[in-house]
């Protein structure tokens, strides 16, 4: 089905001709502002979104002591053989505080890029954990793939973020964006063969989002001129104080037709040339869901939010005004 938004895999394709799979490695870190080292005050204890498990990275996890080539011989080896792919992407998601902690990483890296069809590392990272020395690093690596930087912006709206229990502000992630942008710029400037893209990775269905903030949203990541953008709907897991405040009724979880309409709003108000890495999250444990029940579900609610959009003759970018 012919997709109304710039979906990651077209994008992938365009670039590197073939189909490309992401391959999710553990770069053997945890969460900084899960474990104390570092956040907005002691005892934080993570976003209120966040599960035990550090976000997403559950599945990476099984996996944090291996080396990052046993990892990619066992995820590679299986997409080989399955899907016949030769072209992958290598994706961390790391956090960074220290100088101890970019030499770690920077080990990884070289192993993942140094692997027989990586054509692209992808690197996830807090915006307030985005030091020059990491851009610098990741700069490194131009002559030889593409690189891939996400950041968890979440929202735009610091009432928000207040509530998501992030630790950083609007003006951060701005902050954040902005100097990565300018980094790919100054290397795009320097004739390297190979393109640093910077995405950001947003949560949809905060209580007190509205469609104009899902509009403002929009409009200012196409103006700060981001390559990507990752939606994640509002979900809740156990053991998380989103969990706390759901069960105590403090507010209410988007159906899946709900979440249609806020997530079309946000895409038909951004720029058509963004990609788009993902429209929805997944609960990678069902049994860890609290709700809603549909975030079990992999691909049907992808599939049917493509009908959905396509049923009303909407794509994205179609609100956009030129300047
Ligand atoms: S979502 Fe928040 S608490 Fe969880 S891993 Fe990311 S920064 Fe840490």
């Amino acid at each position: 089905m012919d997709a109304p938004y710039f979906t990651y895999s077209d994008s992938l394709i365009r670039r590197y001709g073939a189909k490309t799979y992401k391959i999710t490695l553990s770069g053997g870190q945890t969460c900084p502002t899960r474990d104390g080292t570092f956040g907005p005050r002691k005892g934080w204890g993570g976003c209120s979104f966040c599960d035990v498990h550090g976000s997403a990275s559950y599945f990476s996890n099984l996996r944090r002591e291996m080396p990052v080539r046993l990892q990619l011989d066992a995820a590679a080896g299986a997409i080989r053989k399955r899907f016949k792919a030769e072209k992958f992407v290598a994706y961390f998601q790391s956090y960074t505080t220290t100088h101890q902690e970019i030499e770690e990483f920077k080990h990884r890296y070289d192993e993942a890029v140094a692997y027989p069809g990586v054509v692209r590392l992808a690197v996830g990272t807090r915006p307030d954990c985005l030091p020059e020395e990491i851009l610098a690093l990741l700069g490194t690596y131009l002559d030889r793939v593409d690189v891939q930087l996400e950041l968890g912006v979440q929202s735009l709206q610091d009432e928000v973020l207040e509530w998501f229990d992030r630790g950083h502000d609007a003006a951060c992630a701005i902050d954040g964006l902005e100097r990565a942008l300018a980094a790919a710029a100054r290397f795009r400037a320097q004739g390297l063969p190979h393109e640093l893209d910077v995405s950001a990775h947003l949560i949809i269905g905060a209580p007190m989002e509205t469609d104009e903030d899902l509009i403002r949203m929009a409009q200012r990541l196409n103006a700060v001129g981001v390559q990507g953008v990752k939606l994640h709907h509002l979900h809740v897991l156990k053991k998380t104080k989103l969990e706390r405040k759901f069960k105590a009724g403090e507010f209410p979880l988007l159906e899946m037709e709900e979440y249609f309409a806020r997530a079309a709003v946000f895409l038909r108000h951004l720029d058509p040339g963004i990609v788009v890495h993902r429209t929805h999250g997944l609960a990678p444990h069902p049994e860890e869901l609290v709700g809603p029940a549909w975030s079990a579900q992999k691909i049907h609610p992808v599939e049917q939010f493509k009908r959905w959009m396509q049923e009303r003759g909407w794509r994205q970018g179609d609100l956009v005004h030129p300047a």
